[in-house]
């Protein structure tokens, strides 16, 4: 859905994309990490058309948003993450101006606003000024706004900063929402928790760098290969660690006499393989199961991974 190739954007005096190349599949959703100052709003930014890079390109469903910036705004919404809304206005009033601003024909928009609204849980408030509602309810609007054209892609820049944990809540079940109707999210945010609940991907920035760019733990063959378990004990057993590190498609991470944390490299079938060995070997296990590696864990893992090779590169040179 989104084709980003060599791209390099620079402000004056500071670079701030270096050769971003990626794709961003249909249908997912791509939770955008890293540091202050990573790069993710001006990536944002440039996929949305509103930025011109240095080099490189980015097309949104086969469109290169420079050349055809107009065919892309009709199939994009986007939220940045300073907003503001008319304060003066109805909610209707808000969905409606934006539904117009976005080409909608007349004719269609009342509708597009009852279906907006009631995708947002704002059926109540279309009557209601922005300057009365919450700060989760202005968040809804601005979102409204975004989608208010049905498109197929959303771009969201920190859509859930300042909003309480019960807003925040609702604000995922939306994502899931909007996903399960066939959109393609991109969102950033620093909450990596609230991130991890809806995410399909994880792009990680550094520098203006992809540090990382993946599945989360849906890329099966990447389960296959390095499964993340942990194996409890109803009674404690001094020889669980020597009986899995003679396994060798076992690393221990870590381990005592009622628990052990260890990768696994294998199919299905040597996992369970690997269970019958362990009761066979006279361990009393209570539980055998996946440790979900979370965003946060994924991009710490990603962050380390590239300060490590940042040193190695420093110290060969
Ligand atoms: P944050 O998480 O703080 O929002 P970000 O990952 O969204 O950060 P950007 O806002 O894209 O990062 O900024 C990337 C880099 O470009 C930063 O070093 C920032 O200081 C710099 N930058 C951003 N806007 C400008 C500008 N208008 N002029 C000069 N430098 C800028």
């Amino acid at each position: 859905m989104i084709k980003i190739s060599g791209l390099t954007f620079d402000y004056p005096g500071h670079r701030a994309l270096h050769q971003v190349s990626l794709q961003v599949e249909t249908g997912s959703v791509t939770a955008l990490v890293g540091s202050n100052g990573a790069g993710k709003t001006t990536l944002m930014r440039c996929i949305a058309g509103l930025e011109t890079p240095l080099s490189g390109s980015i097309s949104v469903a086969g469109m290169d948003v420079l050349e055809q910036p107009r065919e892309v705004h009709r199939i994009m919404g986007y939220l940045s993450d300073f907003y503001g809304l008319y304060q003066a206005l109805t909610v209707a009033q808000c969905f409606e101006y934006a539904a117009a601003a976005q080409g909608l024909p007349a004719a269609a928009i009342p509708q597009a606003i009852q279906t907006t609204a009631q995708q947002l849980g704002l059926t109540e408030r279309l009557q209601q000024t922005c300057d009365k509602l919450s700060r989760g309810l202005r968040q809804r609007v601005a979102i409204g706004q975004a989608i208010i054209h049905g498109p197929k892609i959303l771009l969201l820049d920190e859509p859930a900063s300042g909003l309480d944990p019960e807003a925040r809540a609702s604000l995922a079940g939306l994502f899931r929402q909007l996903q399960a109707q066939g959109m393609t999210l991109l969102v950033s945010s620093h909450i990596l928790a609230e991130l991890d609940e809806y995410s399909t991907h994880m792009l990680a920035l550094r520098d203006g760098k992809v540090l990382e760019y993946r599945a989360l733990a849906h890329d099966s063959t990447e389960l296959v290969r390095h499964k993340s378990l942990r194996i409890t004990l109803a009674q404690a057993n001094p020889g669980l660690r020597a009986q899995l590190a003679a396994e060798p498609s076992v690393q221990i991470s870590a381990s005592d006499e009622r628990s052990a944390d260890f990768i696994f490299s294998g199919d299905e079938h040597a996992q369970a393989a690997l269970l019958a060995r362990l009761i066979a070997g006279g361990l009393t296990v209570a539980s055998y199961a996946d440790q979900k590696e979370n965003l946060q864990q994924s991009y710490l893992r990603s962050v380390a991974s590239y300060e490590n090779n940042g040193q190695t590169a420093r110290s060969a040179s």
